[in-house]
């Protein structure tokens, strides 16, 4: 059976025009979803109950399970789900303040069950790839912890790479932001990606508004193919080429993400390769993330951050040193993994 949430509101007018019902009834069920919230068809009061029949005999409208919630002393909240196939993702609420002290609540939301990159200082690229999710299943992720709290911004940055998932990643975007339903505005949207070049272009052109950041870690091709080598097919002239064209096409800023590795990609000339890769894009922003020791990995920590952060700063580079949060609970960058075989070695 087909999950209402898969459909786009064109794709649920044409549905509906294509059932011989009249099309303003796909608005009516959009809205009697995303702003009512509706969780039966039965409630959508606004349809002939006739309707609300057939419709719940051909679309699924179920909410997602929610296995588990658990809290960090940082107020960070990780959420296990379970899908349909007993397949299992997290989603992670980071709640903090920005700087005019206003609270923000923003969702890292996942995409994949697992992940096919193998970043080396990944736990979700250690289980290996299951699937690509569902739209419903991205949307719900949304849903279910919106019930609980309002919700500022999200980032598509929590199990899985979002442009390897590129359609149901764009539908998700459009369903949630679309004015006859959540209207979630797009700017609060981020796009966080590992570097899928050709995405990349097509995202610049296809979901407008949202805003795009990058996993670089290190601007030299050497260190990269050993640290995210699933990524090697994509070299980073090309990559730098696909973030200027999204830089010229919408006019926004790129944040670049960079976690800082002990004697890997902390030195000066790491910071100089960083300077002029970030000078080359111009509308950049860099926030610099200390790396969550975890048991597989062969990488540790820097003693270099705060250097590191004033030496770009020094060269004039918006540059954030961010505070982990989460580490307690598994919640923070790379930490998140259902299910990693505990065979495998580190590499
Ligand atoms: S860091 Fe992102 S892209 Fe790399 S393995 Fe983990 S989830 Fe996949």
């Amino acid at each position: 059976m087909k999950h209402i949430k898969d459909f786009s509101l064109k794709e649920l007018e044409e549905y509906v025009a294509g059932s011989g019902q009249p099309k303003y009834r796909a608005k009516e069920i959009f809205s009697g979803i995303y702003k009512e919230k509706r969780k039966n068809f039965s409630e959508i009061t606004t349809l002939p109950k006739e309707y609300r029949k057939e419709l719940a005999e051909q679309f699924n409208i179920s909410t997602f399970e929610k296995l588990s919630e658990i809290k960090s002393t940082d107020e960070t909240t990780k959420y296990v789900f379970k899908l349909k196939d007993n397949s299992l993702i997290e989603s992670v609420l980071i709640r903090k303040e920005n700087k005019y002290r206003r609270k923000m609540s923003t969702l890292c939301i996942s995409t994949q069950v697992g992940c096919p990159l193998e970043c080396k200082f990944c736990a979700t690229g250690r289980m290996g790839f299951k699937r690509n999710l569902a739209t419903s299943e991205i949307i719900e992720q949304f849903l279910v912890v919106e019930e609980e709290t309002p919700l500022s911004n999200i980032v598509y940055m929590g199990m899985g790479e979002p442009l390897l998932n590129y359609e149901n990643t764009k539908k998700s975007v459009e369903i949630l932001s679309d004015i006859h339903g959540r209207n979630f505005g797009r700017r609060r949207i981020t796009i966080s990606t590992a570097g899928i070049v050709d995405k990349i272009y097509r995202l610049s052109d296809e979901i407008k508004s949202v805003t795009l950041a990058i996993s670089l870690h290190t601007a030299s091709q050497a260190k990269r193919n050993k640290l995210m080598p699933g990524l090697s097919r994509f070299p980073i002239r090309e990559l730098l080429k696909a973030l200027k064209y999204y830089v010229r096409t919408t006019g926004n800023t790129i944040t670049i993400e960079y976690l800082l590795i002990n004697n890997f990609n902390d030195s000066q000339e790491d910071a100089d390769n960083l300077i002029e890769f970030a000078k080359e894009i111009k509308f950049v922003k860099i926030n610099l993330i200390s790396l969550n020791e975890l048991p597989f990995m062969n990488y540790r920590k820097s003693t270099r951050e705060s250097e590191f952060e004033k030496y770009l700063l020094n060269k004039n580079l918006r540059a954030t040193l961010r505070k982990s949060k989460g580490t307690d609970i598994s919640a923070a960058c790379g930490q998140l993994a259902t299910n990693i075989p505990s065979t495998q070695k580190s590499t």
